[in-house]
């Protein structure tokens, strides 16, 4: 039982990464400017960011999220109640 609850866990957490990333894309969804760019300075400054080559791959390791999408969509929230 334990399996199929991993399983089924990781399938929505790939899944909505997958439909955020479509999103982000196709440009649907998208949060005001002004909240954008709130919203990626305090990712810039939280410790909890990984950076990668450069901010477009820059995630968060709480969620595993890319920044650029996480933080330009509407209905996304900051796993740790930052933004
Ligand atoms: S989404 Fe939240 S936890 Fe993740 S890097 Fe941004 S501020 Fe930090």
């Amino acid at each position: 039982m334990l399996i199929i609850q991993k399983i089924v866990g990781l399938s929505k957490y790939y899944l909505h990464g997958f439909i955020s990333l479509i999103k982000y894309s196709l440009r649907i969804g998208y949060a005001d400017k002004k909240v954008i760019r709130i919203r990626r300075k305090i990712c810039k400054k939280c410790p909890m960011i990984m950076l990668g080559l450069d901010f477009s791959t820059d995630s968060c390791s709480e969620c595993g999220c890319y920044i650029l999408p996480k933080t330009a969509l509407r209905n996304e929230t900051c796993p740790i109640d930052k933004w």
